[in-house]
């Protein structure tokens, strides 16, 4: 465990105050804007708040003729819920980008509205012909912006806000999968009511992020994946999102920066890699990327030096996704890479998905 910030800048300010600060052994750590994990201080300030992201999609939707926004309901604090839509033709497969149910996990959402962004280009204009792509960015807002029912008060991360896994309720949204409709939390039930039965959805990645120190052949990995392991889930869909993994898998590696573990999950329903494969014939993949926005546990979260290439991780991943499934090249994939990747292991202890 780390030590809390708040105690630290008392502990800190007292110091400078009576003038001793070089007589005093400073924790590595605890220099500069507050604690950070050897990857410099963890900034909230720089990522998108809510309104900024609603800002930016209004934004997006007003330039983009393709593009459609739409609220598929609120938060349980009464944030509207946005899902992005190219529906080129019914006929054509469709894939869905969720981000944020864990509303610590923010850098997925920064690459998604990116993605969105280079949506709109005419380098993507062909492509949208031939792929349906529905996006949701932040699914839990209140989350994000630290807006819940319980405190905030020992986690880390420097900047205007707090951001947490939990919706405001203190309820994992990522276990809710399995259970009636009308018994999950709002922010799943509007996942489940208006986009998984509303509409044909052929695969799904589910972005998230996990802990800094998972590794493979004693490397630090950049993220994990790992397709849903529930016995439910039908050969053809589970053979789907190994195929969706070969071609996230095989464009990450390409990249020299991308190194790629299989993520070490639980094959409960509850799960939304399981739960949407099971309930409604989604091929998923689950996508963890390297280190968390904010937490209580140090180990967890990541310093803004690696947002760059996190962020691109999540605008590369979602690229090849889609133009894969446009030019029909998802369907030879080679999922052979499955039964050879490396199950990550922990330098520390880990979150789960
Ligand atoms: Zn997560």
């Amino acid at each position: 465990m780390s030590i809390k910030k708040k105690v630290l800048s008392i502990s800190l300010s007292s110091i400078l105050a009576i003038g001793t600060v070089t007589a005093v052994s400073i924790p590595a750590n605890a220099v500069g804007n507050g604690p950070n994990t050897g990857n410099g201080s963890i900034q909230t300030s720089i990522l998108h708040t809510y309104e900024s992201m609603v800002d930016y999609l209004k934004t997006q939707d007003s330039k983009q003729a393709t593009m459609e926004l739409e609220v598929i309901g609120q938060t349980v604090k009464g944030r509207d819920i946005y899902l992005a839509k190219y529906l080129s033709n019914p006929d054509n497969p469709t894939i869905l980008f969720l981000t944020q149910q864990h509303g610590n996990e923010q850098l997925t959402t920064e690459g998604a509205l990116e993605f969105i962004k280079h949506l709109g280009t005419n380098k993507l204009k062909d492509v949208l012909d031939h792929v349906n792509v529905l996006v949701i960015p932040m699914l839990n807002a209140d989350g994000a912006m630290g807006d819940v029912n319980f405190s905030l008060d020992n986690y880390l991360a420097d900047g205007d806000r707090h951001l947490t896994r939990y919706n405001a309720n203190e309820v994992d949204l990522n276990r809710e999968h399995d259970k009636p409709v009308n018994e999950m939390e709002a922010e799943v039930r509007a996942l489940h009511e208006n986009v998984f039965s509303k509409y044909d959805i052929d695969y799904m990645i589910d972005l998230h992020h996990q802990g800094t120190r998972s590794q493979t052949d004693g490397e630090l990995v950049s993220g994990s994946i790992l397709y849903p392991t529930n016995s439910e889930v039908k050969p053809e869909v589970l053979e789907g999102s190994k195929k969706l993994g070969a071609v996230v898998y095989n464009t990450l590696e390409d990249t020299g920066w991308g190194h790629i573990g299989k993520y070490n999950g639980g094959d409960g329903a509850n799960i939304g890699r399981n739960g949407a494969a099971v309930r409604y014939d989604i091929s998923t993949l689950l996508f963890e990327m390297r280190g968390m926005s904010d937490h209580y546990i140090e180990s967890y979260a990541l310093g803004q030096k690696s947002n760059g290439y996190l962020i691109k991780q999540t605008i590369t991943t979602l690229n090849a996704a889609v133009n894969a499934i446009a030019d029909g090249s998802i369907k030879t994939a080679d999922t052979s890479f499955w039964d050879t990747l490396p199950t990550q292991t922990n330098r520390a202890e880990e979150e789960d998905e």
